[in-house]
């Protein structure tokens, strides 16, 4: 999920020994974003280098979550960090890291908010939403948790469950809305990919 502005920038990145990479970011339209993702079955090696490039790709973009199928990875995969640096809150969790996560208890009290997504950047709108959700998953290592969230933590959390089955905050706009989105975002994408290009050319990286 991405945010208009960008103060939610949180926490670094934890020490790697690991390289890790900043992954390429899959753009709407596309296909790969209506996947419906498979359940993660083996916790190896491979599954723990690619959470941590999206654990890198998530901090770099900057935003606070990211699901799996927008790094092109067809896995019920998704890392969430909605901790604000300038107003530390104890009873965030911090970076979670969920795998194959299924939402088991909704409010009935919604709550809107404007939403972003990394997939489709510069564009934001607002969505209703349950006001907290509870939700199971497993860790990195394949350990089952549960985990509680209100206000910001439970709407990113549905909004990174809903790309794991093919669902974008688009969806839940009205005709109206979403048309006026898709001309911001004619515009939004294109400032998106050139500055994209510039910071490949800063790094010396084929464009
Ligand atoms: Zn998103």
């Amino acid at each position: 999920m991405g945010q208009r502005h960008h103060k939610q920038k949180a926490a670094s990145p934890p020490a790697s020994v690991n390289a890790v990479a900043v992954l390429d970011i899959v753009l709407y339209p596309d296909d790969r974003l209506r996947a419906k993702c498979k359940p993660v079955e083996s916790f190896d090696d491979e599954l723990q280098a690619l959470i941590d490039d999206m654990i890198e790709t998530m901090y770099d973009a900057p935003g606070i979550g990211l699901a799996a199928p927008q790094v092109g990875r067809d896995l019920q995969l998704t890392v969430i960090d909605t901790r604000d640096r300038e107003k530390p809150d104890p009873d965030n969790p911090g970076l979670l890291v969920l795998i194959n996560p299924r939402i088991v208890e909704k409010s009935s009290e919604t709550l809107t908010w404007e939403e972003g997504c990394l997939s489709i950047p510069g564009v934001f709108d607002d969505v209703t939403r349950p006001k907290r959700v509870v939700v199971e998953a497993l860790d990195r290592h394949g350990e089952p948790f549960t985990i509680e969230g209100e206000e910001l933590l439970a709407i990113c959390l549905q909004h990174e469950i809903d790309h794991l089955k093919g669902v974008l905050f688009l969806d839940y706009l009205s005709r109206l809305k979403m048309r006026m989105a898709m001309k911001t975002y004619k515009r939004t994408k294109a400032g998106y990919l050139a500055d994209l290009k510039k910071k490949r050319e800063e790094k010396g990286d084929p464009a």
